[in-house]
């Protein structure tokens, strides 16, 4: 094989870029490898350099920390770069004599970990898919190349990679896998029209928009349709109903609250179930720092609800991508989601909620294109560019400042003449020298096929319009409640559409529990995580004395 090989392997005292407490955290886990691999990376001077730069020291730490990583250097337009395709920089393939895994860009922020994961994996041999979904795929007989659309911060994109990576592991004959840092490669970023990650690409036409629950990525990897028609037919020929779990407590949704509540629901000796339709976090992994949690100075959002989700699943099963469709009240209540039906003595809504649409023409027509309601997932594809973000609160300030960290040139745009958000915010947005445009709103997002390039702007003292270019558009206007689960069995929602629940998160409807956002007031997460506990310890106290019956 050609290509250079790094140093000696100690590499004491030479220069890391890893701190020394993950280089100790990987060297214990590269010891657990079975099997010795190699990387090869790829890089072409004056393509991405800094990324260029960045892979190759990180490149250059793991192979020293052991004898079971070995790594090469290619330059680009060389033989083994020519034989194996690779024409972006910076590319790391993994083990690629076996396995044709592919990382277009640098593995950095939370890519690193799905990558040491997938390192791990394929060290050992074993894809890490479910049973279920070895089985559907064991049905693949035609090759699928399946591209996912990730940024550094994006809190979904680590699963949606995983999902890719674990199935070019498990049908390497027929699956190939390629993870695509959108920062680093416009032109397929464009060419894709991958604005909001992450975003898969199957076979050049199937798309998925999202991170996707393992099995229902596997399904629509082999059938190339939509999970729904496929679930739909596959039960109907196999004659398959729905398979039903017993608990004491259902929780719906996998937020600070959600997660909460059900750690206290199983510490009072209950058995809970945790239902997400898409990843833990809820709203906080959207959070690019949270620094008003108590114990904690600053945190990341993803940390801290990594640290809260790791405690719940101490004590009771977290099950993401299950989305509570339907609830049943009968003598049990009862939980339908796609892949089974849960029944509990109570159920706990942590529905949180969603952000509000602005309803102006083409918000609908350029999401995912230039529209986007999440700094921290898609930000990073406006790297010096212009964008607007729109609103006036906390979460439209925090965003903001977020975007022009990274290095975004974004204006504010705010339909009052001040701002709602705290005045700590205000003055960080003045100091960073963020311009805001205030009595402002916008009329309508303009584009073409390729994405949005301007929105109409009109001064709501005025009447004045004028069309501003930009490249991406943030809508941070509020959060509507998700309570439509709730109003569908009879519980009582505000004036504004949140559950209405007494000091005891207890519903109108006896059994049904409802803590966090969706109840409305200070919304964050200290009243969240307050509100889960409470939720869990009045149930706890219903259910030995159940006040409906009194
Ligand atoms: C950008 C941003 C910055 C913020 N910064 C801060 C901050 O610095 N400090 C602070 O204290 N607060 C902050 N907040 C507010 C904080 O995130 C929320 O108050 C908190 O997340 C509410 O928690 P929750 O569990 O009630 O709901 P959420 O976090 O919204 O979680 C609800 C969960 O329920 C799931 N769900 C909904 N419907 C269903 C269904 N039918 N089936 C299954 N699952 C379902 C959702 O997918 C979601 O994961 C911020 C919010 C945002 C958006």
């Amino acid at each position: 094989m050609s290509g250079q090989k790094t140093n000696e392997k100690s590499g004491e005292g030479e220069d890391w870029l890893l701190p020394e407490e993950n280089r100790d955290h990987l060297r214990g886990l590269f010891a657990e490898m079975r099997e010795p691999l190699s990387l090869e990376v790829f890089t072409k001077d004056g393509q991405n350099d800094s990324y260029n730069e960045a892979v190759v020291r990180f490149m250059r730490d793991l192979d020293r920390l052991g004898d079971k990583v070995k790594v090469l250097f290619h330059k680009i337009g060389e033989g083994r770069a020519e034989k194996l395709k690779v024409f972006r920089s910076p590319t790391i393939l993994i083990e690629p004599d076996k396995y044709p895994i592919r990382y277009t860009g640098a593995p950095l922020g939370e890519e690193a970990r799905t990558f040491i994961g997938t390192i791990m994996l394929v060290s050992r041999g074993v894809s890490g898919l479910s049973e279920l979904s070895l089985a559907l795929l064991s049905s693949l007989d035609e090759t699928r190349h399946v591209r996912v659309f990730v940024s550094p911060a994006c809190p979904y994109c680590p699963g949606q990679a995983a999902n890719a990576l674990k199935a070019a592991i498990a049908r390497p004959g027929l699956v190939s896998a390629e993870v695509v840092e959108t920062g680093e490669n416009r032109e397929l970023t464009v060419k894709y029209q991958a604005h909001s990650v992450p975003l898969t690409v199957i076979n050049e036409t199937f798309r998925q928009k999202g991170f996707y629950p393992e099995e229902r990525f596997i399904l629509e990897l082999v059938g190339l349709k939509p999970s729904e028609e496929l679930i739909g037919k596959a039960k109907a020929e196999a004659g398959i109903g729905e398979e039903t779990t017993e608990v004491d407590v259902v929780v719906v949704g996998a937020g600070p609250s959600g997660l909460t509540a059900a750690m206290y629901a199983e510490r009072s000796g209950l058995k809970a179930v945790v239902l997400e339709k898409g990843v833990v976090g809820g709203q906080v992994a959207l959070t690019p720092e949270v620094e008003n949690y108590p114990g904690f100075k600053r945190i990341g959002g993803i940390q801290l609800m990594e640290l809260i989700a790791g405690q719940a699943r101490q004590y009771c099963q977290v099950r993401e991508g299950e989305e509570v469709r339907e609830v049943k009240i009968n003598e049990r209540i009862e939980a339908v989601t796609d892949r089974a039906a849960y029944k509990a003595k109570a159920l706990i809504l942590a529905t949180g909620a969603a952000s509000r649409k602005l309803g102006v023409p083409g918000e609908k027509k350029f999401f995912g294109r230039g529209v986007s309601v999440c700094a921290s997932c898609d930000g990073w594809n406006y790297k010096d560019k212009n964008v607007i973000m729109i609103g006036g609160g906390n979460t439209a300030l925090t965003e903001a400042l977020y975007l022009k960290n990274i290095g975004v040139n974004v204006t504010v745009v705010h339909r009052r003449d001040s701002f709602r958000a705290e005045e700590r915010l205000q003055e960080s947005l003045a100091r960073e020298g963020v311009p805001a445009l205030m009595n402002t709103v916008v009329k309508e997002f303009i584009g073409h096929e390729t994405g949005l390039t301007s929105v109409r702007l009109e001064d709501v003292n005025t009447g004045e319009q004028k069309e501003m270019p930009v490249s991406g558009a943030f809508v941070a206007i509020g959060w509507i409640p998700n309570s439509k689960l709730a109003a569908g069995i009879g519980v009582k929602l505000d004036e504004a559409g949140y559950i209405a629940a007494d000091r005891s998160m207890r519903t109108n409807v006896p059994r049904v529990y409802a803590c966090g956002d969706v109840i409305g007031g200070v919304r964050q997460i200290v009243t969240a995580v307050g509100g889960g506990a409470t939720a869990a310890v009045s149930l706890f106290e219903d259910i030995s004395n159940p006040y409906w019956r009194k």
